[in-house]
């Protein structure tokens, strides 16, 4: 089964609106989606495209042709527009053309959405061109653009756009949409936690960095002495690939740890040894571990070694663990 918007009433008080005015054809010329990465502004942005075109009786019905084919990205009255192949930006001949399309007569009934999902990329001089088309809308022609960051945008381009806002779910909302969405149980609290109430973001994280997050709270916050230190630098030290991730996840659980330090959440999503690290110790040493943490991750940036970086985390947490015996 395809989504639906009212999958989405948890990230934004618009959803309802969108819906009665996609469906009833009484779109303004342009929106702006604005949220964080993972909080559903593409997915309603394609479902506000849907209900546009549908042909169906409730809006959008998701099996009518226009439907499927707007799913499918083959509909010729929906239009997305990314960066050219191997291109960081869209460039203002992209929206050349994007414009020209826009002026055309449509192909199938009348209606056409322009859909920019990432619309931070457009250049200074693309958003400028995009700019006039807002500023002389034409009826029956809808832009959806979707950013992270309406910073990178012209004001001008946000003040003719109406701008929706998308925002992170609840832990408890998250779960129950991944839950709703099929998840294994095993997966859903954890995911839920690291994503932050982004949904999209749950939903890609790989199996392997939930592991490697599980792998990396039992073996670092069982250091209590120099020589469980030696043997977790040992498997780290030479993981170039990973050391950022490795920093981000340790800092993760070090923000869960601090939650539970807080009494603002249980111990549900750490696993054995960081649960008992929040439980052994106080916050003030959850703190001061951030702190190493976010120094640890200045250092690999200028250059003082990986293994460096990780002995000042873990002696911190053996240090720890010697002030608060349990
Ligand atoms: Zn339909």
């Amino acid at each position: 089964m395809g989504l639906a918007f009212s999958d989405f009433e948890g990230q934004s008080v618009h959803i309802g609106r969108l819906q009665e005015e996609f469906g009833s054809r009484t779109f303004t010329h342009a929106y702006l989606f604005i949220g964080p990465a993972g909080t559903g502004k593409r997915s309603v942005a394609r479902l506000c495209a849907q209900a546009a075109l549908c042909r169906g009786e409730q809006k959008p019905c998701g099996v009518c042709g226009p439907c499927k084919r707007v799913l499918a990205e083959t509909h010729p009255d929906f239009h997305i527009m990314t960066p050219a192949d191997g291109k960081r930006e869209i460039s203002v001949g992209q929206m050349r053309e994007l414009i020209h399309e826009a002026e055309v007569h449509s192909f199938e009934d009348g209606v056409k959405v322009f859909f920019i999902p990432e619309a931070e990329k457009m250049n200074t001089a693309a958003q400028n061109a995009l700019l006039k088309t807002l500023e002389e809308p034409t009826s029956q022609t809808v832009f959806i653009l979707c950013t992270v960051h309406a910073s990178a945008l012209l004001p001008t381009i946000v003040s003719r756009c109406r701008v929706i806002r998308f925002h992170p779910l609840t832990q408890e909302q998250t779960e129950n949409r991944l839950r709703a969405l099929g998840m294994e149980e095993s997966q859903i609290a954890i995911r839920a936690q690291m994503a932050e109430g982004c949904v999209g973001q749950a939903l890609a994280l790989e199996k392997e960095t939930i592991s490697l997050r599980n792998t990396l709270a039992e073996q670092f916050f069982s250091v209590h002495t120099y020589s469980d230190m030696v043997s977790v630098v040992n498997t780290y030290k030479d993981d170039k690939e990973n050391r950022q991730k490795i920093l981000d996840l340790l800092e993760d659980i070090v923000r869960e740890i601090l939650c539970v330090q807080a009494g603002v959440r249980s111990a549900v999503v750490l696993p054995g040894e960081a649960e008992r690290y929040a439980g052994t110790v106080p916050a003030q040493g959850g703190l001061a571990l951030q702190e190493k943490i976010i120094e640890a991750k200045k250092m690999i940036k200028s250059n003082v070694s990986y293994q460096s970086a990780l002995e000042l985390i873990l002696i911190k947490i053996s240090e720890e663990y010697s002030r608060w015996p349990w």
